[in-house]
């Protein structure tokens, strides 16, 4: 068989731990037999990482800007404990959070849904997707622990240095805490210009929902600014297309989201999604099964699994047992990235690669073999426990016939 060419390269970040064994199973496996892989190679382990003070990280965001599509495995966010076992330079950041920051994107997660596994919601029959902006409010904030009585203000000063706003925000009797958030306007209309194509490009409705009945300048900006660029911009293709943009208060789209059908989109604000990505992902089954793609508004995809890198899994694997880790969400970004990157450069047999991937993986799961996870929530009467590699092995068993 001849294998597929590709064009453009992929960007590609490796990362840590037992998602790292993972991504070397997977290519051996289902892409390098199938695609003439080309990809621009970045190793984002911790290791790589702290060799050049976090410099790799920075550059593969670049390289994704460059390119238009990465696929990035899972990584360590290092804490206290991770600077003692790698014996880190410094306590680096988040790299989803500095390629985020990078590509000024949005962060949309989707489950991958299967008839044999049954969310939660019973009514639920379509993958529901949680667009959260990544981006100030009370993850960059000013906060206080009140020692007593005191008086809390709120203060703007121009830049000419004159006092447009000054508040009490309260008199204090006893003591308390205090907190201060704030947004930018670009930020959110970047974060409504990604929903609104994410909406587009995917065909489903998109829903938006804050506080804005109680928070009547914060949250309301966020509610004009996603109408605004809704008229300017899309109003006419999502109508073309017969699709919804619909906002609501957050409290009305809880309740309409449980009784929902889902297969739309659900845009919130960063503590919204933060919170509500946990609660959707667990009603759908298992994190190990929830996919996620950072898209910026100028048109950049970073593809990869939202889980982490499984570090209990891999102490196993290093002490020599043998794992049964899921590996679906990290094959579902590659398959994402492949198709994305076959679109843009118009090679339909690298979309069609990805395609059949996601069908023989899915195959593979249908036919009773799956990963422990998965059979432990699988309704199914015969289910075959897989090991990580195994798992691996029977899809591309699924896959060869598929491809032939
Ligand atoms: P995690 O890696 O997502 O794993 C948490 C637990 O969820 C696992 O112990 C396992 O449960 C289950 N699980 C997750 N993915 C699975 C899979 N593919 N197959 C089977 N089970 C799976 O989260 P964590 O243990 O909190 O974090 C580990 C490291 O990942 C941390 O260093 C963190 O910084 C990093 N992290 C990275 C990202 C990212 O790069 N995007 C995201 C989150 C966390 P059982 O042990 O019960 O089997
Ligand atoms: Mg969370």
């Amino acid at each position: 068989m001849q294998k597929i060419q590709m064009k453009t390269p992929l960007v590609e970040m490796d990362g840590d731990e037992m998602t790292r064994i993972i991504w070397k199973m997977l290519k051996d496996e289902l892409i390098l037999p199938f695609v003439d892989l080309k990809t621009e190679y970045y190793d984002l382990g911790l290791v790589k990482r702290d060799e050049t003070d976090d410099k790799i990280t920075v550059e593969a965001a670049e390289a994704c800007k460059k390119y238009g599509v990465g696929v990035k495995c899972a990584t360590i966010t290092p804490n206290a404990q991770r600077m003692t076992e790698y014996n880190l330079k410094r306590m680096y950041k988040s790299p989803n959070g500095t390629i985020r920051a990078i590509l000024d994107g949005t962060v949309f997660r989707a489950p991958i849904t299967m008839d044999c596994l049954k969310p939660s919601v019973r009514s639920w029959n379509k993958p529901i997707t949680i667009a959260r902006h990544a981006y100030g409010d009370i993850y960059k904030c000013q906060e206080y622990r009140v020692p007593g009585p005191g008086r809390a203000e709120i203060k703007f000063t121009d830049e000419n240095g004159n006092v447009t706003f000054d508040e009490t925000v309260f008199e204090f009797k006893t003591p308390g805490v205090l907190m201060g958030t704030y947004n930018k306007d670009d930020s959110i209309e970047s974060f409504a210009n990604a929903c609104f194509q994410y909406a587009l490009s995917t065909k489903q409705d998109l829903w938006f929902s804050t506080k804005d009945t109680i928070s009547k300048k914060y949250d309301h900006t966020f509610k004009d600014i996603f109408q605004r660029i809704y008229d300017e911009k899309y109003k006419a293709e999502f109508e073309k297309l017969g699709l919804e943009y619909f906002y609501t208060l957050i409290d009305d789209a809880v309740a309409r989201v449980i009784r929902s059908n889902g297969g739309f989109i659900w845009a919130l604000k960063n503590y919204d999604g933060d919170v509500m990505s946990d609660m959707v992902a667990t009603a759908f089954g298992s994190l190990a099964m929830m996919t996620s793609v950072l898209v910026s508004p100028d048109g950049n995809y970073e593809y990869e699994a939202a889980h982490g890198t499984v570090t209990k899994h891999y102490y196993k694997h290093l002490e020599g047992e043998s794992t049964s880790t899921n590996s679906m969400a990290t094959i579902f970004a590659w398959s994402g990235a492949l198709r994305k990157r076959g679109e843009l450069d118009g090679i339909n047999e690298l979309v069609d690669f990805a395609n059949k991937l996601e069908q023989a993986s899915l195959e593979t799961i249908a036919s009773g073999f799956m990963t422990k996870d998965l059979a432990l929530l699988a309704d199914m009467d015969k289910k075959t426990v897989c090991t990580t590699d195994g798992f691996i092995k029977k899809i591309r068993e699924r896959l060869e016939m598929l491809l032939a």
